[in-house]
């Protein structure tokens, strides 16, 4: 099984309420690639990066099983710039500064050795650089999941309702579900959404777990209660990234798998908030996975007899 993730490579300013962060690695495919590389590899990287973005970084990706082939560098220019400052509750965030930089007339291009693979991931990114990476595949990808955010439900709506066409599965977070549906109910949102053209909808609600939709089935995974979060940048990315990793793994792609790869995201997820940036990631064992999906199933496992 094969994997393209296509996203931004970042620097990120980050302040929550335990500290600031200048210029640290971040951006939506830099995540999805160090978590999904835990499951499949190689994972194929998309993306664009300035001539500032570390070698270091690259090597590092690159030895975790990260093809860079579809990455391009553009010696000349910054790469892509984001600031963010959480508010206390650390579930909720603005977002100071977002400087595009290459990624201003960023064209990707999917590398010949890409094509064939069975699965795609649309990281954060412009609607239409999404839009583009699909068109240029020459076989659909058995799964295709789109992650996005409010930024480009202001700037891009458009675009973005051509690719919500395009894709199986959509994950955004509640807030964003209640823009994109203009409805206060998650169940209704999520109806509207799954109107707009994806069959699966994952709706992340931070600290409080995610909701997978399918039709009229909806799954609840909680997400891991921390006793110390440190940044939570880069949660939904690596959310997404065990998602799909777990099911390109598995070759599976049912509701009742996909329920299975809410809990492995939820796990990837509750590693990326203890430190700063990708830290945590880094470090990642197997062991380390499997203890904390057994955690999981500890969490939600109960016995019920109904009379
Ligand atoms: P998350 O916390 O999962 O939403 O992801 C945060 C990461 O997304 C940061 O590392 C940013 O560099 C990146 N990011 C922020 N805004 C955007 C955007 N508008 N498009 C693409 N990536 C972004």
């Amino acid at each position: 099984m094969s994997l393209i993730a296509v996203g931004t490579m970042a620097f990120d300013d980050i302040e929550t309420p335990f500290g600031k962060s200048d210029r640290i690695i971040g951006g939506s495919a830099t995540y999805i690639a160090w978590s999904a590389s835990n499951f499949i590899r190689p994972v194929r990287q998309i993306s664009v990066i300035g001539g500032d973005f570390p070698t270091s970084e690259l090597d590092a990706l690159a030895e975790r099983g990260v093809d860079l082939a579809g990455v391009q560098v553009k010696k000349n220019e910054r790469s892509f710039f984001w600031a963010g400052r959480y508010h206390l509750d650390m579930n909720t965030r603005d977002t100071l500064d977002t400087q595009l930089n290459v990624l201003g007339d960023f064209k990707p291009t999917v590398p010949e050795s890409y094509q064939g693979s069975e699965f795609l991931i649309l990281g954060n990114l412009m609607p239409s650089l999404q839009l583009d990476v699909i068109r240029q595949l020459r076989h659909r990808p058995d799964l295709i999941v789109l992650d996005t955010m409010n930024f480009w439900m202001e700037t891009a709506m458009p675009d973005l309702e051509l690719v919500l066409k395009e894709v199986d599965v959509l994950m955004i977070n509640d807030s964003e579900a209640r823009q994109l549906s203009a409805q206060f109910s998650l169940v209704k949102a999520a109806r509207e959404i799954m109107a707009m053209g994806p069959e699966y909808l994952v709706i992340k609600k931070g600290e409080h777990g995610a909701l997978l939709f399918h039709k009229d089935q909806v799954f609840y995974a909680p997400a891991l209660p921390l006793e110390d979060v440190f940044d939570p940048t880069g949660a939904g990315d690596t959310f997404a990234g065990g998602f799909i990793g777990h099911l390109a793994r598995t070759k599976d792609i049912s509701f009742e798998n996909m329920k299975t790869a809410i809990i492995v995201g939820s796990a990837m997820a509750s590693f990326c908030v203890e430190k700063f940036g990708t830290t945590r990631l880094k470090e990642l064992k197997e062991a380390d996975i499997n203890a904390r999906i057994k955690q999981f199933v500890d969490l939600v496992n109960f016995d019920i007899s109904l009379v």
